[in-house]
C-alpha cells in the first residue's frame, strides 16, 4: 500500500473493524510508515484517555440528578396530599349517599328509619356544634389574654393574625415535604 492510512482506518484497524485483507495491508503499512504509526499512537492515546474517564461515576451522579429533578415536579406538597385523602374520604360520603337514596328510592330501606337515623344524627351534631362552640369561645378568651393585639384593631388584626398563620403553615409545609419526601 502506498498510500497513507486515513484516521478513520486506523481507527477501525484498532477498533478491529476491518477485514483480514484490509489489516494484513494496515499492519504492513504501519510496520513500514513513521507517519501512520504517529497517528495510530495518537488515536490510542485517545482512545486510552475516553476508557479512563470515570464513566460509572459520572453516569451514576447524572442519573441521580435527573431522578432527583423528575421525582421533585411529582413531589405533592403536604397539604395536597391532605386534601387528597380528604377527597377519598368526600368520595364515600358521595358514594354512601347515592346508595341510601337508592336504597330508599326502591324502599329497601324504610323512610322511617331513615329520618329515625337522621334525627339522631341531627342530636348528635348539634351536641357537637354547642362543644366546639363552647372550645372557641374558650380559644379565643386564651388568645384575647394572652395576644390581645388579635383582636386589637378590629378585624384587620385578625386577618393579618390568620394571614401570619397560614403563611407559617405553608413555610412548614415546604420544609416539611423537603425533609421528609425526599
Ligand atoms: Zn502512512
Amino acid at each position: 500500500m502506498s498510500r497513507h492510512l486515513s484516521g478513520n482506518e486506523i481507527q477501525d484497524y484498532l477498533d478491529g473493524g476491518l477485514t483480514s485483507d484490509a489489516r494484513a495491508e494496515a499492519e504492513q503499512h504501519l510496520y513500514t510508515c513513521r507517519q501512520c504509526r504517529s497517528l495510530q499512537s495518537s488515536l490510542t492515546e485517545v482512545d486510552r484517555a475516553l476508557k479512563s474517564l470515570p464513566r460509572e461515576q459520572l453516569d451514576a451522579r447524572f442519573t441521580r440528578s435527573v431522578m432527583s429533578r423528575l421525582t421533585a415536579g411529582q413531589a405533592d406538597s403536604l397539604s395536597f396530599k391532605i386534601l387528597e385523602k380528604l377527597a377519598y374520604v368526600f368520595a364515600l360520603f358521595v358514594v354512601l349517599a347515592v346508595l341510601l337514596a337508592a336504597f330508599i328510592f326502591s324502599g329497601v330501606i324504610d323512610a322511617r328509619q331513615v329520618s329515625d337515623g337522621q334525627s339522631r344524627i341531627q342530636e348528635f351534631l348539634s351536641g357537637s356544634t354547642s362543644q366546639m362552640k363552647s372550645q372557641v369561645a374558650a380559644f379565643s378568651n386564651l388568645l384575647a389574654e394572652y395576644a390581645p393585639f388579635v383582636f386589637g384593631v378590629g378585624s384587620l388584626c385578625m386577618a393579618g393574625t390568620i394571614f401570619a398563620v397560614v403563611a407559617l403553615l405553608a413555610v412548614l409545609d415546604r420544609f416539611l415535604v423537603r425533609r421528609f419526601v425526599h
